[in-house]
Parts: structure tokens; C-alpha cells; sequence
């Protein structure tokens, strides 16, 4: 007995251990993993030029999280320093550069997630903040709370003397003519029929991607994510998607992973995509590559698209999409840096 003693207590041990870990071991491995948006990105709409402006400034964004992370900064911060060059770039579907929703103006949407703590923050339909993520961290920090919306929200910004931007600094010609067409779109089919068929909800899914979002591993093996974006072009005012909803668009445990998704929000609120990848690993033990596989396949059987990007406490990373493309990329420690949009991969 008392050499089964022991045992028993490494057992019992084992088994009241939290499913999430306050801290994780320190890991050797260290890096981030950053996605622009999955859509139907075609190669013939998309120049030489443009396409080296996505890559350059997907470059950016890892280039500058990485940093952070490898002069032994928190993986938080990381996430905020990649996201935030993301939602300043004109390029996409957050911060400057979003899409307008029915009534023509941008609302924003953005949260955050630290896996040690499990501590999150969000923010949802604001109009004037420059970068919602900022914000986002603010709310998970600062306010006692985890999510605020709208004029609150923006309130809550001021009493922290954040910049209000005029509505303007969000809206670029490219996303009026998007807007313009999905209203063209969904008149065409209202003099048809009363109802929106799911084909051209689809299409007009089409004139909105861009989210940007970060999951990010440090030096002391904390995991960290962010998502932020303008949502789906000509949105109903008031429509919130996936990204703020914590376990939804954005979520993060050191025991399991960190997870940021982009796609048509309605589904990934209903199939809970983020929570749904950390749970396969904590409750049917799958690496992460297999549940952000198994996610993405409940979602597509909903009939929604979209994809994530998705890391563990180890370096293991999943980046899995069931759309023609997702803007992604991703550096990590001895590795040279990967930048994709395309299904097929890239050559770094
Ligand atoms: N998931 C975002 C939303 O539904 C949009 C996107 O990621 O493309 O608001």
C-alpha cells in the first residue's frame, strides 16, 4: 500500500487538475500565425500588384508580432501589434478599409483572448474607433467586463482618451462600389422573389472578405488571440457576426489552443467554431490539426465558409479553410516565414 500510495496521489492528482492551465511550461518554440480573410480570392481579379501589396503587408503584420515575441514579449501583445497593422491597412476587411453595411457606414467588430488566464474582451458595432482590438484588450483589462457595444463602447473609449475618427477614415471607394453592387444584387432578386436565396447570400458574401485575426505562442508558453473586421458588406445595421463572440470567432487556453476565425459569421456563431476546435482537444484529445479539420467540416455542412487559423501550446498549428482561398501566414522560431492566399500553399 504504501508504495501504491504515491501512485494513487499522481492519479488523483491528474484527474482534479483544471482543464486550463494558469501557466505553461516554457516553450522553445515561439511564433504566430496571422489570417486576412478566407473568400473566393481568384487569381484573375487579383494583379501581380496587388497581390504583392497583400503579401508585403501580410509580411508586416507576422514581421512585427514576431518581433515582440522574440524579445520575450507576451503573446497578447504580439496578437495587438500584428492585427493593429492589419485594421490600418486599407487592404482589409477591418479597421480602415472595412466594408459598409445597408445604411453605407463601417461598424466594427473585434476581441481578444489570453490563453493563461483565459481573460477575453470585445467589442462590437463601433463606428470611430481606429482599432477595435485595442479596444477589445481595454475591455478585457480594464472594464470589469468582457464585451460592450455600440455608443457604450465608444464612451467607454473616451473615458480612456482614445481618438475618436471621423467615419470617413474607414471608407475607401473600393468598398462603396462593393456595396453599391450587393445593393444592385439584392434588388435584382427582390423584384423575383421576396426572399434572398442562400446562392446569393453567398455572392454577396463575396464583396467582404478581409477579417484579419492572430493566435500567437510566447516565449513562457502562453497562448494569445485576436480577431477584428468590418463584417459582411451591406450587413443589416445592428448586425453583429462571429468575430466579437467569444468562442465563436476568437478564443484561447494554454491547455488546449488559440484560435481566430473568418468567414460567414452566422455559421460560425451557430457551430461555436472557436470553443468547438479547443473542445475536441480538451474532451476527445485530437491534435489541433484534426479539430480545426473536423470544425471547418460542421461548418461547411451548414452550408457556411470560411476558415481558421489555430495553434497549441507546442508550436502545432492548423490553418484550415474551406473557401477557394484565405490570406494567411505564419512565422515561427528556426522556420523561414510562410505568407499564402491561394488553396494550394506557397513557396515562403
Ligand atoms: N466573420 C466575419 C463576420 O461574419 C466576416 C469574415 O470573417 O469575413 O462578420
Amino acid at each position: 500500500m504504501t508504495r501504491l500510495l504515491p501512485c494513487l496521489l499522481l492519479l488523483l492528482g491528474t484527474a482534479i487538475t483544471p482543464v486550463f492551465a494558469k501557466s505553461s511550461a516554457p516553450s522553445s518554440k515561439y511564433g504566430l500565425v496571422i489570417h486576412g480573410g478566407a473568400g473566393v480570392i481568384a487569381r484573375d481579379e487579383l494583379t501581380p500588384a496587388r497581390e504583392a501589396e497583400y503579401r508585403a503587408r501580410l509580411a508586416e503584420a507576422l514581421d512585427a508580432g514576431y518581433a515582440v515575441l522574440e524579445r520575450g514579449g507576451a503573446a497578447l501583445d504580439a496578437v495587438l501589434a500584428a492585427v493593429t497593422i492589419l485594421e490600418d491597412s486599407p487592404l482589409f476587411n477591418a479597421g480602415k478599409g472595412s466594408v459598409l453595411n445597408a445604411d453605407g457606414i463601417c461598424e466594427l467588430d473585434a476581441s481578444v483572448m489570453e490563453g493563461r488566464t483565459l481573460g477575453a474582451g470585445a467589442v462590437a458595432g463601433v463606428h470611430r474607433i481606429k482599432n477595435p482590438v485595442r479596444l477589445a484588450r481595454d475591455v478585457m483589462e480594464k472594464s470589469g467586463h468582457v464585451m460592450m457595444v455600440g455608443d457604450g463602447a465608444e464612451q467607454f473609449a473616451r473615458t480612456l482618451d482614445y481618438e475618436m475618427m471621423a467615419p470617413d477614415y474607414f471608407q475607401t471607394d473600393h468598398r462603396r462600389q462593393q456595396l453599391q453592387k450587393a445593393k444592385e444584387l439584392e434588388k435584382a432578386k427582390a423584384k423575383k422573389s421576396a426572399a434572398l436565396q442562400p446562392e446569393d447570400a453567398y455572392l454577396l458574401r463575396q464583396f467582404k472578405w478581409g477579417t484579419v485575426g492572430c493566435v500567437a505562442l510566447d516565449q513562457a508558453g502562453n497562448l494569445a488571440a485576436g480577431t477584428s473586421t468590418g463584417g459582411m458588406t451591406n450587413k443589416k445595421y445592428g448586425r453583429v457576426g462571429d468575430t466579437p463572440i467569444i468562442g465563436a470567432g476568437t478564443y484561447a487556453n494554454n491547455a488546449t489552443c488559440a484560435v481566430s476565425a473568418t468567414g460567414w459569421g452566422e455559421y460560425f456563431i451557430r457551430a461555436g467554431v472557436a470553443r468547438d476546435i479547443s473542445a475536441q482537444m480538451e474532451y476527445a484529445g485530437r491534435s489541433v490539426a484534426e479539430a480545426a479539420r473536423a470544425t471547418m467540416a460542421k461548418v461547411g455542412a451548414l452550408g457556411g465558409d470560411g476558415g481558421v487559423i489555430a495553434l497549441d501550446a507546442r508550436g502545432n498549428l492548423a490553418m484550415e479553410f474551406n473557401s477557394p482561398g484565405m490570406y494567411r501566414a505564419h512565422r515561427f522560431t528556426g522556420q523561414a516565414r510562410f505568407v499564402a492566399i491561394y488553396a494550394e500553399p506557397a513557396t515562403p
